[in-house]
């Protein structure tokens, strides 16, 4: 990969991430950071405005990622910072209960119907992973279905076929994970009913939930067929198991009541993380009181943490979610509209095949013309061009996630100039993808 046409210099995040080497394996602290599916140096971001982040060689690029999904506000809103001062100026943790975690749990329970109760936890993956032991506590049950190509943390025994960076680095076990920590999960390919039917078929009175993205963002975006969710949630009902939808990347950002508020199936428990910590590690979990009740102290299923509900983290949680009414969402809908245009119509006029995929404001381009409704169909994609794609948009200011297989997020500060900007960018790019040739 080092002898890409990627010359361009960030010599200060070189040496950055030559010191982060010594200490952290591979330089970084969440896998898909580190560039190995593109190639290059990781940027080291110093400050973020807006829609645009400053990396350490003192260059701006308009943001295409927030962080992965929480910036839905873009970065440093002053509301959202002010609210952190003050939070902060009373103290950062007190391991007590505190107002500002009741006030953030009353807000999602507000947004989302079958939010009836919720509890607090630190990030999606402690979020999805306790959802699914109070389904098994709560059932009786062992095994769990879920999808190929949906990632839901890196909880252990969902770890088996998961999207995002285990489909970039193409990891089809992961060391660490036991037999018998991964037995109890039943992969299916995603948007197919006819495998889930089967499945409950086989394992009767077994299976504990299917838990599913609500609208999956990790193998980028491939949106639920019509039909699909009710299906699953049909067949859980049917078979005395719960449907678990895991929100966190599409919880408060593809509507007011995240993936809910579009499709309106019921689940029985949801996940949540992202946007509702306004930047901060916050997530939940949460769904029908009957089922939240089996939940420690009130009930049997065990589940904790030292710094669950943080004062810092739910200040800044719960003043995202104010700020986020109809016309922000408007605002992110018609951002993320304008640039899915912008995109596709400098791909098309490179003569570069290629579908664009959206749920709501989240969206991806995939390097193939056929539509993606699976893991497998993901990667049939000439991930290829994406590379090309990507290093051009970066030499010219427009950060995108380092991967084919993640969700580009904008904000409600993308506004005309940082478009402006990414249509400047665009036609460079869609040249390099299609002069772009496999390895
Ligand atoms: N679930 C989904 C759908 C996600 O997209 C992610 C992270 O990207 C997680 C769970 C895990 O969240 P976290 O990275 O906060 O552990």
């Amino acid at each position: 990969m080092s002898e890409l046409p990627y010359s361009y210099d960030a010599p200060v995040s070189q040496a950055l991430f030559d010191r982060a080497a010594a200490v952290t394996p591979g330089g970084v602290n969440s896998p898909v950071r580190a560039f190995r599916a593109v190639g290059g140096t990781p940027r080291f971001m110093v400050s973020g405005q807006g829609a645009y982040l400053t990396d350490a060689d003192g260059r701006e690029y308009v943001d295409l990622v927030c962080s992965w999904g929480p910036m839905i506000l873009g970065h440093s809103h002053p509301e959202v910072i002010a609210a952190v001062r003050e939070a902060v100026s009373r103290g950062t943790s007190f391991g007590t209960p505190g107002e500002g975690e009741v006030a953030l749990g009353e807000e999602m329970v507000d947004r989302i119907e079958p939010l009836e109760q919720v509890r607090l936890v630190s990030s999606g993956t402690e979020a999805t992973m306790s959802a699914i032991r109070l389904a098994r506590g709560f059932t009786r049950r062992t095994k769990v279905i879920k999808f190929a190509g949906c990632y839901h943390g890196h909880v252990d025994s969902l770890l088996a076929a998961a999207g995002s960076g285990v489909a970039t680095f193409a990891l089809p076990d992961t060391p660490g994970v036991t037999g018998a920590q991964a037995g109890d999960t039943i992969v299916l390919p995603y948007n197919d009913l006819e495998a889930v039917q089967e499945a409950f078929h086989r394992h009767p009175g077994e299976i504990a939930c299917v838990i599913t993205e609500a609208s999956p963002g990790n193998m980028g975006v491939v949106p639920p067929l019509p039909g699909f969710n009710q299906g699953l949630k049909d067949a859980c009902r049917a078979n005395g198991a719960l449907f678990i939808s895991d929100e966190v990347m599409t919880g408060f950002r593809t509507s007011r009541a995240g993936w809910y508020g579009i499709d309106g199936v019921r689940p029985d428990l949801m996940t949540f993380g992202k946007v509702m910590g306004g930047g901060f590690p916050a997530a939940a979990f949460g769904g029908r009181a009957d089922v939240m009740a089996h939940l420690a102290p009130a009930g049997p299923v065990y589940q904790a943490g030292t710094l669950s509900g943080n004062p810092v983290a739910t200040a800044a949680g719960l003043a995202q979610l104010r700020l986020l009414d109809d016309a922000a969402y408007a605002k992110v809908d018609a951002a993320s509209e304008q640039i899915r245009t912008l995109v596709s119509g400098a791909l098309t006029k490179e003569g570069v095949a290629h579908t664009l995929q959206s749920a709501s404001n989240m969206f991806s381009v995939f390097f193939t013309d056929r539509p993606v409704r699976n893991y497998e169909d993901a990667k049939a994609q000439e991930s290829f061009r994406f590379t090309a794609f990507f290093h051009s948009l970066l030499a010219n200011g427009v950060y995108l996630p380092p991967s084919s297989f993640e969700s580009w997020f904008v904000s409600t500060a993308h506004d005309d100039r940082a478009i402006q900007w990414i249509a400047d960018a665009l036609p460079a790019a869609a040249r390099a993808a299609a002069e772009a040739t496999a390895a």
